[in-house]
């Protein structure tokens, strides 16, 4: 498998094979990037980042992030249950959106603090 590292900027060309002792990696510059290679051939996972609707006019959503990587093939079902939402605001940052999100072990939390806009100050 041909991939390149995303761990850091440098963008390592990694090749990643199975063979009979093991799991062999080339083109990293460094260890991260063979535990990335690794990571990727066993189980990837991929942060997810996403926005939630809310009822607030003036404010129609607030962008959440899974707390964790969160397996590939659940990453699907994931955003159908965030895109699914439609939440009352106000909401805190860093507070739980929504606990083990479809049984990944994640929760969503939301990235920013969000007030509803009746409670805004007039200009
Ligand atoms: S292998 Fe190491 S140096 Fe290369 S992109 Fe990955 S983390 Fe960066």
């Amino acid at each position: 498998m041909e991939l390149i590292c995303i761990v850091c900027p440098n963008g390592c060309h990694l090749t990643v094979n199975q063979t009979p002792a093991g799991i062999a990696v080339t083109g990293n510059k460094c260890n991260r990037g063979e535990q990335y290679g690794r990571d990727e051939l066993i189980d990837p996972r991929r942060t997810v980042t996403a926005v939630v609707r809310t009822t607030d006019f003036k404010h129609p959503c607030v962008p959440v992030k899974s707390d964790r990587p969160i397996a590939k093939p659940l990453i699907n079902e994931v955003l159908r249950k965030i895109y699914s939402l439609h939440i009352d605001l106000p909401v805190k940052r860093g507070d739980i959106c929504i606990d083990n999100c479809c049984n990944s072990g994640a929760a969503i939390c939301y990235s920013r603090s969000l007030f509803p806009s009746s409670t805004e100050r007039q200009a």
